[in-house]
């Protein structure tokens, strides 16, 4: 097909076609969700600890707590690890809310940090002066650093980890957007003290609700997990040992999260396909994701950069094409979090990103000729403006 043969498709194109993966799979989520209403075990019934060691299985982490969400996910790490007032954690001003909400939350400072121009994860360079900044410039006590595999891409663990241990700093990897996506050869929540991820219904591994999970290697760190998500229970649950939160994840979500688990490798591939689909016609084009050799993504998003992003994002909106804007803004600029202190450099490239990055449909069940669709209707685009 050439550029100017653009064949019109009669409905709007999901963004993330969440149905397609429902039908694929519907008398099997409908039976298990069945099961746990005719069971009654609404909380923490068997297909909780079933899913736990399942995910624990196919992440090969030793430890897996299933949560509430994402964000509480970080929360529980972050209470867990013991950081609060006074204390500092480096997190990247490219990503979303949480990852910094998290940390103000349990009352310590979120210190903001650039990002890569080439993978758009944490900047190594920015987080050393960062760390520098702290230790020399503040009172703060620097903790922690929470890479975020953004998009689905894995973080510099190598560095990441090597700059944690020079400055005794604990690191807890924010997988919501990457569970699944290797670096090396062990998936990225095997890296960090505390590894987090969300099932939130468009992330790769999605529920139908809102759910997460922690990932540990530590039996200790465990424990301690298990009690927070449980108000902080000690052998008795009427004992409270520490203060803790209700952070469970429901029964039926667990139920529903069984049944994708065992279709998500197979569409980790698929989305793979896509991806590489879309990379080998748009290069020559557009910036395009850069995935490092020894990283393998999940594609959470697929994401170009573009010169005049408003106009392309109308004119594929034109064509019922759909695309998002993921992030307009970095957190070290927003209302809530520009208080916060920054790397001394600034957050140029987070800035820069912002106001490039445009996001493309990218699910498992794309079909070719949708995808042609979007990629030559895109070219035009980029040909015109
Ligand atoms: C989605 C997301 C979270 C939060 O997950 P929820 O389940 O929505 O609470 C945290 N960090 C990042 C990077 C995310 O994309």
């Amino acid at each position: 097909m050439s550029f100017s043969e653009v064949k019109m498709i009669a409905q709007d194109i999901p963004f993330i076609d969440l149905n397609k993966q429902r039908e694929k799979i519907s008398l099997k989520i409908e039976a298990a969700i069945q099961k746990v209403l005719v069971d009654a075990n609404y909380i923490m019934g068997p297909e909780v600890l079933l899913f736990e060691q399942q995910l624990s299985k196919f992440t090969a982490s030793k430890n897996v707590i299933s949560c509430s969400n994402g964000t509480d996910a970080l929360i529980l790490a972050l209470m867990a690890l013991g950081i609060k007032e006074n204390d500092a954690v480096f997190v990247p001003a490219f990503t979303f809310a949480a990852t910094a909400g998290a940390v103000a939350l349990v009352g310590a400072t979120p210190i903001f940090v650039d990002s890569d121009i080439k993978t758009y994860n944490i900047c190594i360079e920015s987080l050393k002066s960062a760390i520098t900044m702290v230790e020399t410039e503040t009172s703060l006590n620097a903790k922690a650093i929470i890479p975020v595999d953004l998009f689905g891409l894995p973080a510099n663990y190598h560095k990441i980890q090597a700059i944690a241990q020079e400055n005794n700093l604990k690191v807890i990897v924010d997988a919501a957007q990457s569970l699944g996506a290797t670096y090396g050869n062990r998936q990225t929540v095997k890296y960090g003290d505390i590894a987090t991820t969300s099932f939130f219904p468009a992330k790769p591994l999605g529920c139908y609700g809102d759910g997460g999970a922690v990932f540990t290697d530590d039996d200790e760190i465990s424990d301690i997990i298990k009690s927070l998500r449980v108000h902080g229970k000690g052998t008795n649950k009427y004992d409270n040992v520490r203060v803790g939160l209700n952070a469970r994840l429901d029964t039926i979500q667990a139920a529903i999260l069984i049944e994708k688990l065992n279709i998500f490798p197979n569409e980790i591939d698929a989305r793979n396909n896509i991806a590489s689909i879309y990379s080998e016609a748009l290069a020559k084009h557009t910036i395009v994701p850069f995935v490092p050799e020894s990283s393998m993504s999940v594609w959470a998003q697929y994401t170009i950069r573009v010169e005049n992003r408003d106009v392309i994002q109308q004119s594929l909106k034109e064509k019922g094409i759909p695309s998002v804007v993921y992030y307009p803004l970095p957190l070290s600029e927003q209302t809530a979090y520009k208080h916060f202190p920054k790397s001394p450099e600034g957050t140029p490239v987070s800035s820069l990103l912002s106001k490039s990055v445009l996001s493309l449909p990218m699910h498992p069940y794309l079909d070719t000729e949708t995808q042609n669709y979007i990629i030559n209707n895109l070219l035009l685009s980029l040909e015109k403006y």
